[in-house]
């Protein structure tokens, strides 16, 4: 495989960067080099910006309709590219490619809903607030948006507000994360078939200068932001002193309560699939395992978990029957390894160990580890309260659903929050007290739709309207009030 070496988009064309200082991105179950990404300059961060901005008056007197139909191109070029978009997610990533084609999908999902931007962003009024004037709110797209990308979701995250953006009238730059940037780098080609006015979207490389570049610059009007927590508060910070709008999704620490009424059986698969799915490297995987019940539900409960966890089949992503790919890159490997080291020094029970490898075919050891299982963790440890980012998942007990509750709100995050029961008054109960921004019930990966926002609270989001949805369009626009009377 040739080994790439990615160039920005700006202004409606593909540019080398200036910069010399490069990153390797390598493929995680080979361990095989697949391309460089500049960090690229400030000068290149600036011509992006001013390009947006120059685009932005045109951009915005284009009706609805016709910027939408850009997006419904961008659909069927998607679509049409649907499987290599997917294979670059799991080369780049290593997540499966059942898991890729599940990106791809939510990817379209989120331009789809775009798309209906006419509608979506009407405005509202009343006649005869006082005899003979009327009021009504305009929304008007604001300029120039760009955001942050994460490593886990390369191809999908930055489409949960891209679309959006520009369907509302703005114009907007992605800076994709420097782990995992190639999912992006093809994404860009698409726009660049679709034939989008030069300076709609821009795409620039980099890590943390390119992000301060965007962040401290006059003519950036909103950031949006997912990633870990502590980057987060810093992302928060910085645009609130600079007066600009953001929106930070961030870190998820999510507990999965296992009721004693619960349909185990049934259930196994959707929990395997919460907890180790993506290899662990999701903001919505299941992290703990909170269990109600007696000593013999417990046991037969943890039983089957870590038996099924010991039966999930670890590989290369793109053998169709490997169930779950490598951690992203040696970093996270060896974080995840010492935060195994850490627990079982917390005085947690070490179920299953996942260090001891057992892969599929021949890859290397790299960056793999298998499904982890730690049994007598209790909330106060830092297996319980810390976000791992890895197929590590902790089991522990409560005596009822009050104190399932109470040990969920105990800890800082807030993302994700599910429940497994046949009891519909638990589930209410539990939908209601518990202090969560998307909350499952016999759902394992409470993933909302594109046409509802993502929640997330404490934490785990930073801002005032959350991505995805009517929150997101609310972002991307702000509302102008006229009121008018006429003699
Ligand atoms: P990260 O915070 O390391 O990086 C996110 C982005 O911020 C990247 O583009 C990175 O280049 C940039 N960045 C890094 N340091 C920066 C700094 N000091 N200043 C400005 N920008 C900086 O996150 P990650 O490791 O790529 O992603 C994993 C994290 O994302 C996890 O914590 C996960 O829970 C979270 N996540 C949250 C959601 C959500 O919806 N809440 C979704 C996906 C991922």
């Amino acid at each position: 495989m040739e080994v790439r070496k990615l160039q920005n988009y700006i202004n409606g064309e593909w540019v080398a960067s200036e910069s010399n200082e490069l990153e390797e991105v390598r493929n995680p179950a080979w361990d095989k080099l697949l391309c460089h990404v500049p960090m690229s300059t400030q000068t290149e961060v600036y011509r992006a910006v001013q390009a947006a901005k120059d685009a932005f008056p045109e951009w915005r007197n284009t009706p609805p309709v016709t910027r939408c139909r850009y997006l419904l191109r961008l659909i069927e070029l998607m679509e049409e590219r649907f499987d290599e978009l997917s294979r670059v997610q799991t080369t780049e990533h290593g997540k499966t490619i059942d898991e890729s084609r599940g990106e791809t999908r939510r990817a379209i999902e989120m331009v789809e809903v775009a798309s209906g931007i006419p509608s979506l962003m009407q405005g509202f009024n009343l006649e005869d607030i006082a005899v003979g004037i009327d009021e009504y709110a305009i929304y008007q797209p604001l300029g120039v948006f760009c955001t942050l990308a994460p490593f886990n979701f390369p191809f999908m995250v930055p489409l949960w507000y891209l679309p959006f953006a520009i369907a509302c009238g703005n114009t907007f730059i992605v800076k994709p994360s420097p782990r995992a940037p190639m999912s992006q780098a093809d994404l860009f080609m698409l726009f660049d078939e679709v034939g989008l006015p030069p300076g709609v979207v821009n795409l620039v490389n980099g890590a943390t200068d390119v992000a301060n570049n965007l962040m401290e610059h006059p003519d950036i009007q909103g950031v949006t932001f997912v990633g870990s927590t502590p980057v987060g508060r810093i992302v928060y910070r910085k645009c609130g002193e600079a007066g600009k709008k953001v929106i930070a999704q961030t870190g998820a620490k999510n507990f999965i309560v296992i009721m004693p009424d619960a349909e185990l059986d049934s259930s196994m698969a959707s929990l395997m699939s919460s907890f180790f799915g993506n290899t662990g490297q999701r903001c919505l995987s299941g992290a703990n395992a909170l269990v109600v019940g007696d000593d013999a539900f417990y046991k037969r409960f943890a039983d089957k978990f870590v038996e099924a966890a010991a039966n999930i089949k670890v590989g290369d992503g793109l053998d169709e029957s490997v169930q779950m790919g490598p951690l992203q890159n040696v970093a996270s490997k060896q974080r995840v390894a010492g935060v195994i080291e850490r627990g079982i020094k917390e005085g947690a029970k070490l179920a299953l160990d996942g260090r001891k490898l057992n892969l599929v075919g021949d890859v290397p050891e790299t960056c793999f580890l298998n499904p982890t299982v730690f049994e007598n963790v209790t909330p106060d440890m830092s297996l319980a309260r810390e976000e791992i980012f890895g197929p590590v998942a902790s089991l522990l007990r409560a005596k009822d659903l009050d104190e399932a509750i109470r040990i969920i709100n105990g800890i800082p995050y807030g993302n994700a929050a599910s429940i497994y029961t046949t009891s519909g008054k638990w589930a209410r109960q539990f939908q209601h007290d518990v202090e969560a921004g998307n909350v499952g019930i016999n759902i394992g990966i409470v993933a909302p739709m594109s046409f509802f926002p993502f929640g997330g609270r404490k934490d785990s989001f930073f801002g005032v309207t959350h991505g995805q949805g009517r929150d997101v369009i609310r972002f991307f626009t702000d509302p102008k009030i006229v009121i008018q009377r006429w003699f």
